[in-house]
């Protein structure tokens, strides 16, 4: 399939049209033209959208996404066990500490991915 732009070509052949018809015009001649105009009408189409407006529908999709999977996301809550926490929707101990022994912020279980925000439900 080639793509085009289907108005610049029914422009092109009417232009073609108006130098040919100069003097000539028959009935013959205008209904063949009639025909090609409605060839070229009722050719199959595309939308074309500008890439500024395609980027921005990716975008969106994408956000869609991440909050489509965040939803599916099991809210969990981390339980402090001594040392450890560990997460109490799979049971699975995890380290939240650095090299330097400093607490990191975990938003999910690493190892279910549940949700540790605390912001849902
Ligand atoms: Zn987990």
């Amino acid at each position: 399939m080639r793509l085009g732009d289907l108005d610049a070509l029914k422009e092109k052949v009417n232009a073609f049209y108006d130098e040919l018809f100069v003097g000539c015009v028959s009935s013959d001649l205008i209904t063949f033209a009639k025909s090609v105009d409605e060839m070229i009408d009722n050719v199959p189409t595309v939308e074309a959208y500008p890439f500024e407006q395609v980027q921005e529908l990716v975008k969106l999709n994408q956000q869609f996404a991440q909050e489509i999977e965040d939803l599916k996301r099991p809210q969990g809550e981390w339980i402090i066990d001594g040392h450890h926490i560990r997460c109490n929707k799979c049971n699975e101990y995890i380290c939240n500490t650095d090299g330097e022994g400093d607490k990191i912020p975990n938003n999910f279980c690493p190892n279910c991915g549940a949700d540790m925000r605390g912001d849902k439900e």
